[in-house]
C-alpha cells in the first residue's frame, strides 16, 4: 500500500487529478460543477467535484467534505483521494458522498477565502439580518490592518493584546473568529449573500441524500490546535444527543465548540447549521475534524498578511512570500505531520462508518 503522504498533492490542479483518477479506480464516476467565473493561477476552470459510493436511495449515509476553507484542501484531498485508494466502502445500504474542493478558487489560489473574501463556514447565516459580531467591530482595523509597515503592525498587536488582557484569550479569539458580516476586506467574513459553493452543497445534499435519514459529516479543516493533533469539533452541548453521537463514534476526539474545550469557540453562519437546516428531519452529526499545522498566532499573522496583500498592499512584491506563508500556515509540507493527519482521517471515517 502506498504511503499516507504519497496521497498529498502538490497544488490543486494535481488534487482534482488525483480525486478523478481515485474515484475512476473505485468504479464510480465522479461529477464535475464548474465556478462560473473564477479562474485558477493557471488561467483554466475551477471546479468542485463529487462522487457517491452506495445506492442512491440510501437512508444512511457520510458525506466527506474537503476545501471548505481553500487552502486547508490539501488535508482533505488527500484524506478523500488516499482513503478511495485504500478502499473505502460504505457498510450495506450506506452511502457515502465525497465533495472535493468545496472553495476551489481558496485551493488553487492557496487562500482560506473564496473569489469574494468569503469564509464559507460563516456564509450560512439569513443575509438579510446578519449576526452582529461588536467585539469584531471594535478591533477590525487592529484584526486587518491596511497598513503592514512594523510600527503600524505593533500597534494592531497592542490593542489585540490589550482586549485580551481585558478580556481573556478565548474572548479575544471569539471576536477575531467567530464570524462577522461588516467589513467585506476583514478576516472571516461571512459575505452579503449566499456563495456559489453554498448553493452547490445544497445541490450535492439534494441529489446525493435525498432519501437519508441518517447522516454523519466530516468537514476537513486545518490550522488550529497543536501541530499534527486532531479533534472533531461538535457544534453542539455536552449534554445533547448529538454529542453523545459524536462521543460514540470518535470517543475522546470529539469535543464541543460550544464549552471551550475545543479548539475553535462558537461560530455564525456555520455548515453545520446550514446542512441541519437542510435536512431538519435527519438525525444528523456533524463534525468539523481540525488538525493543528502551527501556533495560533502563525496562522492569524498569515491571514492578515494575506488579506492585506489583496486588498490594501500598494504593488503585489510580496506575492510570492505570503503565498508561501499562507500555505506552510495550513499545509506542514512533511512527511509527520502528514502521516499524523492521514491517520486522524482514518480514524474518524471508520468511527462514522461504524456507527452507520
Ligand atoms: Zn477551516
Amino acid at each position: 500500500m502506498p504511503s499516507p503522504e504519497s496521497y498529498f498533492p502538490a497544488d490543486y490542479r494535481q488534487a482534482r487529478k488525483a480525486f478523478i483518477a481515485a474515484c475512476e479506480k473505485a468504479g464510480i464516476d465522479s461529477i464535475a460543477r464548474v465556478h462560473p467565473s473564477a479562474k485558477g493561477p493557471d488561467g483554466k476552470p475551477l471546479f468542485i467535484d463529487s462522487a457517491a459510493l452506495g445506492p442512491r436511495h440510501a437512508k444512511k449515509a457520510l458525506l466527506l467534505i474537503a476545501g471548505t476553507h481553500g487552502v486547508e484542501g490539501y488535508f482533505g484531498s488527500a484524506a478523500q483521494s488516499g482513503l478511495l485508494r485504500q478502499g473505502l466502502a460504505p457498510p450495506a445500504g450506506a452511502r457515502v458522498v465525497l465533495v472535493h474542493a468545496l472553495n476551489p478558487y481558496g485551493f488553487a489560489w492557496d487562500r482560506r477565502v473564496n473569489e469574494d473574501n468569503v469564509d464559507l463556514n460563516r456564509n450560512y447565516v439569513d443575509h438579510a439580518h446578519p449576526p452582529d459580531n461588536p467585539d469584531y467591530a471594535l478591533l477590525a482595523e487592529a484584526i486587518a490592518f491596511s497598513d503592514a509597515d512594523p510600527q503600524s503592525v505593533a500597534a494592531a498587536d497592542a490593542k489585540l493584546a490589550a482586549y485580551g488582557r481585558a478580556h481573556g484569550t478565548p474572548a479575544l479569539r471569539e471576536a477575531i473568529c467567530r464570524g462577522q458580516y461588516r467589513f467585506p476586506h476583514g478576516l472571516h467574513f461571512g459575505g452579503t449573500t449566499e456563495s456559489w459553493s453554498h448553493r452547490m452543497l445544497r445541490a450535492i445534499l439534494a441529489e446525493d441524500l435525498a432519501r437519508v435519514e441518517k447522516l454523519v459529516v466530516i468537514d476537513f479543516h486545518t490550522g488550529l490546535g497543536e501541530s499534527g493533533a486532531g479533534e472533531m469539533i461538535v457544534e453542539a452541548m455536552p449534554d445533547s444527543a448529538h454529542y453523545a453521537r459524536a462521543r460514540a463514534m470518535w470517543g475522546a476526539m470529539a469535543t464541543s465548540s460550544e464549552t471551550g474545550e475545543a479548539v475553535s469557540g462558537p461560530l455564525t453562519g456555520t455548515m453545520d447549521q446550514a446542512v441541519a437546516g437542510w435536512l431538519p428531519k435527519v438525525e444528523l452529526t456533524y463534525a468539523a475534524l481540525e488538525v493543528g499545522t502551527s501556533s495560533f498566532q502563525t496562522v492569524f499573522d498569515a491571514l492578515r498578511r494575506d488579506n492585506w496583500l489583496h486588498y490594501f498592499a500598494q504593488d503585489q512584491r510580496l506575492a510570492p512570500e505570503i503565498g508561501r506563508q499562507i500555505r506552510a500556515a495550513f499545509y506542514p509540507d512533511t512527511p509527520a505531520w502528514k502521516r499524523a493527519v492521514f491517520a486522524h482521517a482514518e480514524r474518524a471515517v471508520q468511527g462514522a462508518l461504524a456507527a452507520l
